[in-house]
């Protein structure tokens, strides 16, 4: 058979079966679980996947599971939809927990589901060369961070994202390169997707500035403030902001989550969360060494104590440009769009744990339209349901026939055309390297 009739009956498989895609998303909407949290939602993908006559793999991260089909003579394709919702209580369809699919994650989860159905109910994968590997994967979303270390201290994960302990746990290394496409707002009706996706990295802080009480009427001057020792480090981080390159597209945002218990006593004790945000590996690490040491002169200044947990939160993506090419292709020619249709380009300063991934292998990450409003707002609404639930899943599962057709010569261009930044051992040592507290004495100054 060519490749354009395996397409086809890809493409009608999937509009054969809209309307089971279609209850799936809205199953899913009406049930958001958060990260790390999804056994409904899991279970649901589960079911799902068993429907098509599919062996299932569950609690693939914690929560999670994946599917694989295809034959053993050809690279393994991954497409993954994301399980988590986020916690939005302003959103008009939030819980009374106030959970809601503000990031549209349902529709990936539709995605995935829809570009299984079209790839195995059609029965094009036995004319291909390789496999494909269907994962709902958890926790995407950075949050919830007392719930995430209590299950790590409890030893049920042992990293903060879903993504990053699935691949710690194994389940990437039978796979070769990843496929997803996520939901944006892209602001102009005639863009229909945003393709060669950039994100930042970042590095996750927790800070304790460490003070002494005393009464701040009687005796002020035997009291180490600890809130002036953050503000004066806030101070000082703008003052760094000068000193970062555009092209490194660095952010760093802050807040105090404990400040003194009595505006009587002098606080002995200041918390603070911050966020390092940056486009390159080496520059996450330079700005966060800059944003240490203004953290320790707050401490400094005051003759105080500074401990300084760092985190690597997730790096920065770096999206495969070949991956993309055939995306969009298919875009143009299923739909009959020309290249006015896309946005190329699309660096952005969020970020997301596919960028650990792409250290490892070629990750496409799409971003694409079918909604109003922002993400993770309390306005986002998916208003377009074919472009939202069914349009990504096509161009994926066609996209997968693209790589694995003719003995997976294209899958061949794709790896050919990726440089590994780390094989998953060193990502896990580099991972292990840039966590841990460092503890600056000024009082000893
Ligand atoms: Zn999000
Ligand atoms: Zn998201």
């Amino acid at each position: 058979m060519d490749k354009q009739t395996l397409k086809q009956r890809c493409c009608e498989a999937i509009d054969q079966n809209r309307d089971t895609v279609f209850a799936l998303a809205d199953d899913i909407y009406r049930h958001p679980e958060m990260g790390f949290r999804e056994f409904r939602s899991t279970n649901k993908m589960k079911e799902a996947f068993e429907g098509l006559g599919l062996q299932v793999e569950d609690g693939i991260a914690y929560t999670g599971c994946s599917a694989k089909a295809g034959s053993d003579n050809g690279p393994t394709v991954a497409i993954m939809g994301e399980l988590d919702c986020l916690n939005c209580p302003d959103h008009p369809d939030s819980t009374e927990d106030g959970n809601v699919h503000s990031c549209g994650h349902h529709a990936q989860l539709a995605n995935l589901y829809a570009s299984a159905i079209g790839l195995i109910k059609s029965g094009v994968l036995s004319e291909l060369c390789g496999s494909v590997k269907f994962i709902a994967i958890p926790a995407e979303e950075y949050v919830d961070s007392d719930f995430r270390n209590t299950l790590i201290n409890d030893g049920k994960i042992n990293y903060y994202s879903g993504k990053q302990e699935y691949l710690y746990r194994g389940g990437m290394d039978d796979v070769d390169m990843v496929l997803q496409a996520h939901l944006i707002n892209p602001q102009d009706e005639n863009i229909v997707s945003c393709l060669d996706t950039d994100c930042d990295g970042f590095i996750s802080k927790r800070v304790r500035f460490i003070g002494r009480a005393s009464h701040a009427g009687f005796a002020p001057w035997e009291g180490v403030n600890a809130l002036n020792m953050a503000q004066l480090a806030i101070g000082a981080i703008h003052t760094l902001r000068e000193t970062f390159r555009d092209d490194d597209m660095i952010r760093v945002s802050s807040i105090i989550t404990k400040c003194g218990e009595m505006v009587n006593t002098v606080p002995a004790e200041v918390e603070m969360q911050l966020m390092v945000r940056a486009a390159t590996l080496e520059a996450m690490l330079d700005s966060s060494k800059k944003v240490d040491r203004a953290l320790k002169a707050g401490a400094l200044a005051l003759g105080g104590k500074v401990e300084i947990r760092n985190e690597i939160g997730y790096l920065p993506l770096h999206s495969s440009r070949e991956l993309t090419a055939l995306y969009r292709d298919n875009i143009k020619s299923y739909l009959g769009l020309g290249d006015d249709a896309f946005i190329s380009e699309y660096a952005s300063a969020g970020s997301t744990d596919l960028g650990d991934i792409s250290h490892i292998m070629p990750c496409m990450h799409i971003w694409t339209g079918g909604i109003s409003g922002a993400l993770h707002a309390s306005d986002f609404k998916v208003t377009d349901r074919e472009a939202a639930f069914i349009m990504p899943a096509k161009m994926m599962a066609m996209t997968v026939i693209d790589l694995l057709f003719d003995r997976a010569q294209g899958a061949k261009t794709v790896l050919d055309a990726y440089r590994p930044v780390f094989t998953k051992d060193e990502y896990i040592a580099f991972m292990k390297d840039h966590t841990g507290t460092d503890t600056f004495d000024g009082s000893a100054i």
